[in-house]
């Protein structure tokens, strides 16, 4: 007998989840599953995101609820707009063979007219995120009076978006005797006050250790300096071939400048975070889902939610501040029962947040080496003989050049055919690589801190009598400078005269005003919107600050990419005569039909040149 039918689910959802390769049921779906299904509990799951915790509260609605009836019996609350989806993805999937199950996706960003139709057609789960659910409650277009179901996703989460007070507001238009059943990843006293709030003498289930990070996950960390940072994280991906990993950073600058700086050096990156649109994040994340983009350069707030398997490394390029945010990143690897690696690249300062963390997930941290420029070119070469050796080979068109071929290589042995072909790539891994430095530092290396102490961010950027200032638009949105100077003056009223360099980025831009002025710019844009975008104005000053020197750093190795790292061998020249990247492929060696770039960078990129990463 199939082992979810033995916990008491139905054949034909059964036949469902075993087509989406579900055949054995996952720790939390076995513990749970049969005490939902009695359907009289409260419950309390402690489970990471990826241990399958949507079917197993998905799957009991499923069997609870009377698909005859159209009207709310069950509310699923959750952090986000893409677990919002994903949860209602989920259960029309485990439906698929059911008659009747209308299931509603209800979240902000998107058109309320085309969710409030859904609703008034009829519908038994509603999936919400709080602030739009709260929105429909109040516009009295939902009735929640006989809702039997509350399902609380990602508790934690919700809480630390100060989704609180909607949640209980959402909650008192429901009956007093529905069943509440809460996950989350962490059990921090917030989230043990609400249990405590709406539930009564619940079933508490707990995955592995409270608040411990999932077993699958190996955490390493590096210790470099502050300047060597962006060469050292280029150096771990380099050294990962295969790698499909979520890069977080602490600010949204950070986020777009390292992932700006990995596509200039021909990386497959991009950025997602809250200054993008919601469209610009929606292809972002499709193309990182279909595996077009290696690395997804994300804040914490934009990555929330996501559910991609198969991440092979989470890379904190900077540690969250919050130390229960490191569980979160971590755990967006080693799902469904896969391995995965979280690594933190540090500088000697920041020890001490290392070993919190340890307590906090009770696992050790690893110390790893930033491997060498020779380890890199070993491994690289080996990945591209093996990918030389599956490759497909495409009978019938080869067939044609084989003679030919065969005529050029007529006095060369195999031997020196293949290390002729090694060569090729080879040789220009070596070359960039040669006289790689190593960037491994000891803990306790004291000058790094004397040289952090002495730099200046300020200092370094601005010209003195000026304070650099961050705005929330850049040349994606057609501006070129003389407009961007503009705009500036006639939103602020400042003279022209008072606005210094003006540095024109993608998605952003950084000015500098004179420090007179600062508070005029301020106020002066407080209410402005631009094509419906409310204009945003900060200092740079403090936003880099925050980075611990990792703008400075990377910047400062901009000599080191000087021709753009490696401008691969055999995929140089000829290949790239497309203009954008003819040459560029991702890392499943397949040739990337989508030259949309994603982020709305994607146009003004087109006509650049897309190096294949070392
Ligand atoms: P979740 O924690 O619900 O986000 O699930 C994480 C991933 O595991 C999703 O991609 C699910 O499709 C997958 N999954 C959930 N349950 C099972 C199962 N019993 N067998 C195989 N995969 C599963």
């Amino acid at each position: 007998m199939n082992p979810f039918s033995t916990l008491g689910i139905r054949h034909d959802i059964v036949n469902a989840i075993a087509e989406l390769g579900f055949e054995n049921p996952t720790p939390i779906q076995e513990q749970s599953i049969p005490v939902l299904l009695s359907g009289s509990n409260d419950f309390v799951g402690l489970a990471q995101t990826g241990t399958g915790k949507t079917a197993a509260f998905g799957l009991p609605l499923l069997e609870l609820l009377d698909f005859e009836e159209n009207y709310p019996q069950a509310l699923i609350l959750c952090p986000t707009r893409e677990l919002c989806l994903q949860i209602t993805s989920d259960i029309k999937n485990y439906a698929k063979n059911m008659d009747n199950v209308n299931v509603v996706a209800v979240y902000g960003g998107a058109n309320i007219s085309d969710q409030l139709r859904q609703i008034k057609r009829g519908v038994q789960i509603v999936v919400a995120t709080p602030g739009r659910m709260l929105d429909i409650i109040n516009r009295k277009a939902i009735d929640f009076t006989k809702v039997q179901y509350v399902v609380l996703d990602e508790a934690d989460e919700m809480l630390n978006m100060g989704f609180q007070e909607d949640i209980d507001s959402i909650l008192s238009t429901t009956p007093d005797d529905k069943k509440t059943w809460l996950f989350s990843a962490t059990m921090p006293t917030e989230v043990r006050r609400i249990a405590k709030k709406y539930m009564t003498d619940p079933f508490e289930l707990t995955m592995g250790t409270k608040n411990t990070g999932n077993v699958n996950i190996e955490h390493e960390y590096y210790i470099v300096k502050a300047r060597d940072k962006y060469a050292a994280f280029k150096r771990i991906v380099d050294f990962n071939p295969e790698i499909f990993g979520i890069v977080f950073c602490r600010t949204k600058i950070e986020t777009q400048e390292i992932a700006e700086s990995l596509m200039k050096d021909g990386y497959n990156a991009d950025a997602l975070h809250g200054d993008l649109s919601q469209q610009q994040r929606d292809k972002v994340m499709k193309r990182y889902r279909d595996r077009s983009l290696q690395l997804l350069i994300a804040t914490d707030v934009a990555a929330r939610g996501i559910d991609v398997n198969d991440v092979t490394h989470v890379i904190n390029y900077s540690l969250p501040d919050e130390i229960e945010n490191y569980t979160h990143r971590s755990g967006r690897t080693g799902r469904a029962g896969k391995t995965g690696i979280s690594i933190a690249i540090i500088n000697s300062k920041e020890l001490g947040k290392i070993r919190h963390i340890e307590r906090t997930i009770g696992k050790q941290f690893t110390k790893a080496e930033i491997p060498s420029g020779f380890d890199v070119c070993e491994k690289q070469l080996f990945a591209l003989i093996h990918k030389v050796h599956n490759v497909e080979v495409n009978e019938a068109q080869i067939e044609q050049y084989i003679p030919r071929i065969m005529e050029e290589f007529k006095d060369l042995d195999k031997e020196q055919i293949i290390k002729r072909f090694a060569s090729l790539e080879f040789n220009s891994f070596l070359e960039y690589y040669s006289k790689a430095p190593d960037l491994n530092i000891s803990a306790d290396d004291r000058g790094f801190d004397r040289e952090r102490g002495e730099r200046s961010d300020r200092g370094s950027r601005g010209n003195a009598g000026y304070t650099r200032l961050f705005m929330n638009l850049g040349s994606v949105d057609d501006f070129t400078r003389g407009d961007m100077l503009g705009f500036i003056c006639n939103n602020t009223k400042i003279s022209g005269k008072s606005v210094g360099k003006i540095d024109l980025k993608g998605v952003f831009t950084f000015f500098e005003v004179e420090d007179s002025e600062v508070n005029k710019v301020i106020e002066g844009f407080k209410s402005v919107d631009f094509q419906g975008r409310s204009v945003r104005i900060e200092m740079a000053g403090d936003r880099d600050s925050d980075r611990g020197g990792s703008g400075g750093g990377y910047r400062g190795n901009s000599s080191r990419r000087e021709g753009g790292g490696y401008r691969g061998g055999n995929s140089g020249g000829g290949r790239r005569e497309g203009g954008s990247g003819g040459g560029f492929r991702d890392f499943s060696g397949k040739r990337r039909e989508d030259r949309g770039g994603g982020f709305s960078g994607g146009g003004r990129r087109e006509g650049g040149d897309r190096r294949r990463r070392l």
